[in-house]
Order: structure tokens, then C-alpha cells, then sequence
């Protein structure tokens, strides 16, 4: 009986997505126009937040004070089912989308070159179809949609778990964009630490008195040397990564300030720990060295994301029902001749799902679902909307992200997305399983916030950068938005 209603209800969801298909393509091409950067997702956030004010969803703006975070609910009874993903894009990686060569649509601007436009069209379109057949079939379920800002810099959703926002989840799924279909679990991505380090000098003219001065950047490069010296001592997995964000104004002035921002990595939540307690001592031996001072901020800091064995078997299932888009042949030609121009190897289109991995190879990438994958048990998983073997971040990932191959990748994504809620909602034993399933993976290990309490959302973030650049941005935005019907 449940898996009639669940086939029924599968059927109306499609039938949504389907009836929508132009629609969702405009939201993927809207969020791709708009090309914000993290923290500063306001047109974003403002579309994805009116579509589901619209079809039913109760929207909690602001979500733990950040400007472009929400929580969107629809339903009273049943199973807490959460679906979160992001929708920033990247600086400096604006690309005209359809043109196989390195063209920016605004030089210099941010732009979207990985995808999570994609993202938040997934998860509004799934979202609303898996709520319109809920709807109609009168299934039970409460669904949370979590829209998180500044994934690149991995900052909001340890907050949101942090403020209790998924105390009541019963499961989460996460959609992110891939070249094929893709999900696993175990460890999949690790914990990583965000910090500024800001070292205070004093100023003095370097030609004439230097001796007056205590020079900020020498700090900041006596750090980096103290780093490079550690790393050889890291235990294997663990890494860091930095720039230097303040190194002074002009050479005649000691600088007196100088900062440097780093992330620091580690296969779980203590490890990344540990080469940040690290660092902050061979700061403070800068500092010492140097006789200034240092201030060290947090940023943010998040749990290596881990997928559950559960949900995963049960997003590859919805797999193999919907089945990888049907590309055309310029649809192809296109992909092959931008793996051709990236130098990676040229195969066109994926037509096949990836197996599922299980247990995964943990990556040392991050991304700031990890808390929520500690939390409760988490699916996170790839649809089909970029092309194979591309590095995210290239200019020829930005390629395909407003283009057919971008829409029917985002239809065929949100159809597994809606699919998987309505299993959900229609088989209670499935959240049973999960929750059974997580508890022997998370075994022995519990979540805590690596986030300092005090800690609030970097507001500032990227502010200054896109009001550069957004009203050049914004003739080239769509004329129409998208409404769903
Ligand atoms: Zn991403």
C-alpha cells in the first residue's frame, strides 16, 4: 500500500516538475545572472524566499542573523524531513554561458563557475513539487527548506546547527551539482577551521626610522615560515591553506597591520582542531618574534561532511527510476569541445550514474553541510547538470550552467530530490532505518559546535566586491522571473 501511494505521489511530482520545467530553467538562469557572491545572496535568497512564500511554505528570513539564510515550512504532522543546499558563486569568475572560450559577461565580476545556481533551483523546484503532491495524495510530513549562504567560504550552516535549527530534523538530503548522478557514505569531505590572524605593529617611515616601526607583515611571514616547517609534522590528512589579506600599503610605510586568513583541514572534527591549536602558538611566536601582537578570529569551522548508508541507498534508487538526462548532440559537442579547451580528457556527456560509494574515499575538500551530517542522518548528492572532468572553479565550468544541458540536469536532480522526500514521507520505516544506521555510524562520537558561542555571521563578507560590481551585473539579469503554477 505504501508503495502505491508512494508511485501516485511520484507521478503527480513529476507531472509538477514537468508542467514547470520552463520555470525551473529560469530560476537556474536568474540565480546564474545574479552571480553572488556569499554573504551577499540578497536577489538570490529574495527569488527562492517569494517561490515558496507563494506555494505555502512559511519562510523564517534571516536565519541566524544571516541577511540571505532561511528556513522555508511547510506541513504540521510527521516526519521532519530538511533539504538545504547553497547558492553563492565565486569572484573573478564571471563567463557568458553557451561560449566555448574564456568571455566574461562582466570582467572582473563574480560569477557562477561550479554550479550552485543549480542547486537552489533543485531544491525550490523539488521542494514545491514534493509539496504539491503531499498535498494531493494527503501525505503526512513537515518539510524544512534550508536555503545557506557562503558555502564558498563555508560559513553558515554550523550556525544554524549551532542555534538548534535542526533539533527537530528527522533526516536532511542535500542536492549539489556533479556531471553524473552520484551519492555515498561514510566520511566524504573533511573538517575544516577558518581563522583570520591579525598582527598589530606600530608604523614608522621605513627609510628614515625603521627602527620606530614593528612590522605587522614580518609576523605574518614569520607565521608562514613556522607553517611550511609544521606541515612536514601534520598527521597524514591534515592540511592547511592561506592568503595573505592585509600585507600593508606602500613600501615607505612599516606596516602596522597585516593579516592572513587560514583554513585549516583534518579528517575529523578534533584533527582540524589540533593543527589550529597549533597554529595559533606559532603565531603567537611571530608575534613574539616580532614584538607585536596577535588577534585570532573564527570565522567558522565545520564537521567532515558523512553521508548515511540509509539514504544514500535510498537517493541511488531514485536513480536509477529517473535515469540520466538524454543529451542531444550539439548538447555533446559542446561538452567535447570545452573538455578539448580545458586540456582534460574529452568524452562528451556522462551518460551513466556513478555506483555508489560506500564507504566513500574521504576527500580533503570541506563543505559547511558537515555539522548537519552529525546532527542527523544526511544524504548529499550530485545531479547531472555540468560537464565531466572540469575542474569547478574554470572558466569552462561556467560554460553550461545557463544551457539546456544546466536545465535538464536541474530537472532530472529535482526529480530525484522530490522523489526521495516522498518515499519519506509515504515509509516510516525509512527514517527508522536511518536513525538506526546513524547511530552505529556516529558511534562514539559526539557533535559540539566548533564555533567559539560569542561568534556571529561575517556580515561584511563580500559586500564591498559585489556592490562593485552589481550594477554592472544587472542589465544582463533575465527580464522575467520565474512563477510556478
Ligand atoms: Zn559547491
Amino acid at each position: 500500500m505504501e508503495q502505491n501511494s508512494a508511485r501516485a505521489a511520484k507521478d503527480s511530482a513529476f507531472e509538477y516538475l514537468g508542467r514547470n520545467e520552463n520555470e525551473i530553467a529560469l530560476l537556474n538562469d536568474c540565480i546564474f545572472y545574479f552571480g553572488e557572491l556569499g554573504m551577499q545572496e540578497h536577489e538570490t535568497s529574495s527569488l527562492m524566499c517569494r517561490l515558496l512564500e507563494e506555494n505555502g511554505f512559511d519562510v523564517i528570513r534571516n536565519l541566524s542573523g544571516f541577511p540571505t539564510g532561511f528556513c522555508a515550512t511547510w506541513g504540521s504532522d510527521g516526519p521532519v524531513i530538511a533539504v538545504h543546499t547553497e547558492y553563492d558563486a565565486n569572484p573573478d569568475n564571471s563567463q557568458m554561458p553557451g561560449v566555448s572560450s574564456p568571455l566574461a559577461i562582466v570582467e572582473g565580476a563574480p560569477g557562477h563557475c561550479e554550479g550552485h545556481n543549480a542547486n537552489a533551483a533543485v531544491m525550490v523546484a523539488a521542494a514545491l513539487a514534493a509539496k504539491a503532491a503531499m498535498v494531493k495524495h494527503g501525505l503526512p510530513g513537515r518539510l524544512k527548506v534550508f536555503g545557506a549562504p557562503a558555502e564558498e567560504q563555508l560559513v553558515s550552516r554550523p550556525y544554524f546547527v549551532r542555534d538548534g535549527h535542526f533539533d527537530d530534523v528527522d533526516v536532511a538530503i542535500a542536492p549539489h551539482i556533479g556531471s553524473q548522478f552520484g551519492v555515498g557514505h561514510g566520511l566524504i569531505q573533511s573538517a575544516l577551521i577558518s581563522a583570520y590572524f591579525t598582527f598589530h605593529g606600530e608604523s614608522a617611515h621605513a627609510g628614515s626610522a625603521p627602527w620606530k616601526g614593528r612590522d605587522a607583515l614580518d609576523a605574518v611571514i614569520l607565521m608562514d615560515v613556522g607553517m611550511a616547517e609544521y606541515r612536514e609534522h601534520m598527521m597524514p590528512q591534515s592540511m592547511c591553506q592561506r592568503v595573505i589579506t592585509q600585507g600593508g600599503d606602500q613600501p615607505n610605510v612599516i606596516p602596522k597591520r597585516a593579516q592572513v586568513w587560514w583554513y585549516f583541514r583534518g579528517p575529523s572534527a578534533d584533527a582540524a582542531m589540533s593543527v589550529f591549536e597549533r597554529a595559533k602558538k606559532i603565531a603567537e611566536g611571530a608575534a613574539l618574534m616580532t614584538n607585536t601582537t596577535v588577534e585570532v578570529e573564527v570565522q567558522s569551522a565545520v564537521w567532515p561532511v558523512r553521508g548515511n548508508r540509509t539514504l544514500a541507498e535510498l537517493v541511488q534508487k531514485q536513480f536509477q527510476e529517473v535515469g540520466a538526462p538524454d543529451w542531444t548532440s550539439e548538447e555533446d559537442a559542446l561538452a567535447r569541445e570545452l573538455q578539448e579547451r580545458a586540456g582534460v580528457k574529452v568524452e562528451g556527456l556522462a551518460r551513466d550514474m556513478a555506483l555508489m560509494k560506500g564507504p566513500a574515499v574521504q576527500k580533503p575538500s570541506s563543505n559547511d553541510a558537515g555539522d548537519i551530517s552529525w546532527k542527523t542522518p544526511m544524504a548529499k548528492f550530485y545531479f547531472p547538470a555540468n560537464i565531466p572532468n572540469i575542474s569547478f572553479h574554470h572558466w569552462a565550468a561556467g560554460v553550461a550552467l545557463a544551457t539546456p544541458i544546466a536545465h535538464k540536469g536541474v530537472l532530472a536532480g529535482a526529480r530525484v530530490l522530490a522523489a526521495s522526500l516522498i518515499e519519506i514521507a509515504c515509509n516510516p520505516q525509512i527514517v527508522r532505518e536511518a536513525k538506526l544506521s546513524f547511530a552505529e555510524e556516529t558511534a562514539g562520537v559526539t557533535w559540539f559546535s566548533m564555533l567559539p558561542a560569542e561568534q556571529k555571521p561575517p556580515l561584511e563578507l563580500n559586500r564591498a566586491v559585489m556592490e562593485k560590481f552589481r550594477p554592472l551585473m544587472q542589465s544582463h539579469y533575465p527580464v522575467r522571473r520565474p512563477a510556478f503554477s
